[in-house]
């Protein structure tokens, strides 16, 4: 079972480890144990230049037992089937964990956006969206952005899709632009979500509230979770993009961390005002009090774990923390803030989104925020009291929370169904 897919198999022993802890059913964990579906295709598509291209995309729904698949699609060079089944197995856990009546998917295209034109870009996504109609759909698998992808993609999306049924679908993907029916609040969302978190356990966390912090990967996600924690009074003292990392000791000028990742890259920046450069990859082992990983998976490793300085991790980014590294963490006093708790404000708010298309309405921005905030922090709540009750690691027990939900569902559902 899952052979050829190492990242699924070490993802999968967190569930194990779970399921010991819960003493659920093997049945349960038999039927979490592999993705429900994983479609591939190729995709091609019409260059500006006239050439033909080819391009493989999947889409995985990993379980529906809680309801309708949920999961982003990520533009991505290094995108293959192993990592879109891993990303739609935590997606299950994630909409578990915060209670959205979801099961979890993901879907990839092997494509460097930044390689593309708009127009290629926009051909490329209603190419993936023909390929996959039979898979996605407002009641049977909804796709969201994630990395490379974003608001204008998932508008796209939702468009083609509507041609192909032929009546307007706005459930059909979210993060969608706000004209075309997206939800108010959904850009920052993620970010929010975290920042919502790490603010509600800050005391019992002991987090100061001038608390150095390293980002790792200042995209989309990492520069929200920036602003909101500079604006809090957190001191910035490193981040990265794909290329390059900065640090300073004092903390970093995000104003001018942004006009130089917008303009002339972040290593015009190197000399200035005290301003060291590092690789990108070194942000994770900065000098500080709370390091949030906003990038890529597996960036702490059993190779680098020791060489983490932080008292604190908050993981944004999906699977940055690899599970050999989990335990030596655990050991040296390291509490992490697991991504599918710390980072499930995005799919929230995606859920929101889904919610106001179906039901016709438009939330305000307040409204989004307080159902957010209520959200982030009765869950967090929730797992950090299973938590101390177990004597186990937040990751431990929001893995725990979730398959309490996920072995409810699946034990109540009986006889399993398989055409839908
Ligand atoms: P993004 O593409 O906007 O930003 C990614 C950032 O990471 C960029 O700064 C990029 O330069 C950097 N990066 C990319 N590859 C890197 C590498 N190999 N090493 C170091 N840095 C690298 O993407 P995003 O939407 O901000 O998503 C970031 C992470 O958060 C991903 O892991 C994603 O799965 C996760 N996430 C995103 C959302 C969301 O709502 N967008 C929700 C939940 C989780």
């Amino acid at each position: 079972m899952n052979d050829g897919k190492p990242m699924l198999q070490a993802a999968l022993t967190r569930l194990a480890d779970a399921g010991k802890l819960l003493d659920v059913s093997p049945e349960v964990l038999d039927v979490l144990g592999q993705p429900r579906e994983t479609t591939q295709a190729r995709l091609t598509i019409r260059m500006d230049d006239g050439a033909r291209r080819s391009f493989t995309a999947w889409r995985s729904r990993y379980d529906d037992s809680r309801g309708p698949t949920k999961g982003g699609v990520r533009y991505d060079l290094g995108a293959c089937a192993d990592e879109v089944e891993t990303l739609a197995f935590w997606m299950t856990l994630k909409c578990a964990v915060v209670n959205l009546p979801y099961g979890g998917g993901k879907g990839a295209i092997r494509v460097d956006p930044k390689g593309l034109s708009a127009n290629e870009l926009e051909r490329l996504t209603r190419a993936y969206t023909r390929a996959f109609a039979r898979v996605i759909g407002p009641d049977r698998d909804i796709p969201g952005p994630d990395l490379g992808t974003n608001a204008t993609i998932m508008g796209w999306m939702a468009d083609e899709y509507s041609d192909l049924v032929g009546h307007r679908a706005p459930g059909v993907a979210t993060g969608k632009p706000v004209p075309l029916g997206g939800s108010l609040g959904r850009e920052d969302a993620t970010a929010r979500g975290g920042f919502y978190l790490l603010q509600h356990l800050a005391s019992e966390l002991s987090v100061a509230r001038d608390a150095r912090v390293a980002i790792h990967g200042i995209g989309n996600v990492g520069m929200h979770m920036a602003r909101f924690l500079s604006e809090a009074g957190y001191r910035i003292v490193a981040v990265s993009d794909s290329r390059q990392g900065l640090f300073h000791p004092d903390g970093l000028d995000l104003a001018a961390v942004q006009r130089a990742k917008a303009k002339d890259g972040l290593a015009s920046l190197i000399g200035v005002a005290g301003i060291s450069g590092c690789k990108a990859s070194e942000v994770v082992l900065a000098d500080c009090d709370i390091l949030v990983p906003a990038a890529v998976e597996n960036v702490i490793r059993a190779d680098n774990v020791d060489g983490v300085r932080a008292k604190l991790i908050l993981e944004l980014a999906n699977g940055p923390v690899a599970p050999e590294a989990d335990e030596r963490l655990a050991q040296r006093g390291v509490t992490v803030l697991p991504d599918i708790l710390a980072n499930s404000g995005g799919v929230t708010v995606s859920y929101f989104e889904w919610v106001q298309n179906r039901q016709g309405v438009a939330w305000t921005l307040s409204e989004i925020h307080t159902r957010l905030r209520k959200m982030m922090e009765e869950e967090g709540a929730a797992v950090f009291a299973l938590a101390r009750e177990m004597r186990i690691t937040p990751r431990r027990a929001a893995y725990v929370h979730a398959l309490k939900r996920l072995a409810a569902a699946i034990e109540a559902t009986g006889a399993r169904r398989h055409n839908r």
